[in-house]
């Protein structure tokens, strides 16, 4: 057999851990704590989103951001949740009309038998849209307890290592 070269191996966790009292046995791969810290800094209409999860090695530190709109979602999750929440992964993916069942809606709201079958338009007269387009968003099981995270006004950036770290070099020292 001859080997594929797209492949990268990535041996850097800790081990491996077999948990026996479900069902199904678990394999569970093992990977250094890290110290989830999450910012919300709100820029008028717009947030940034900055996650860090520093552990121990730096080199392991990862960092994440992202400028949104301010939406219904965020105002609830910023009112309801209390000083902590669960991370997780999501995998988000965009269906084409081949991939679903007849029942599966639309991005306009109609379902799929509602689209014509050959330019795949939708046949409500009201609706503007010309092709059928779904996503699902599948969340993997993994899940992280955060209880750092702190929602903050640009004037408080500069007294949080972390979200003064992302705009510092993301919006402050940025010249075009
Ligand atoms: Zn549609
Ligand atoms: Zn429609």
């Amino acid at each position: 057999m001859s080997e594929n070269p797209l492949i990268s191996w990535y041996d850097d966790f800790l081990g491996v851990a077999y948990r026996y009292f479900d069902i199904r046995m678990n394999v569970v791969l093992m990977f250094n704590d890290h110290t989830i810290k999450i910012r919300f800094i709100e820029t008028g209409d717009d947030y940034w989103f900055v996650m860090g999860a520093d552990s121990r090695r730096p080199d392991t530190n990862k960092y994440f951001y992202k400028i949104l709109e301010k939406s219904e979602n965020y105002e609830r999750f910023k009112k309801g949740h209390q000083g902590s929440a669960y991370m997780r992964f999501g995998i988000y993916s965009k269906k084409t009309v081949d991939q679903v069942k007849n029942d599966a809606k639309c991005d306009c709201g109609h379902r799929k038998d509602d689209h014509d079958k050959d330019s795949h338009a939708c046949l409500y007269e009201v609706c503007e849209c010309t092709n059928f387009d779904t996503f699902q968003l599948n969340i993997l099981k993994k899940k992280k307890v955060v209880t750092n995270i702190k929602f903050l006004s640009e004037d408080d950036v500069k007294d949080d290592s972390l979200a003064w770290n992302c705009l510092n070099r993301n919006k402050y020292s940025k010249t075009d």
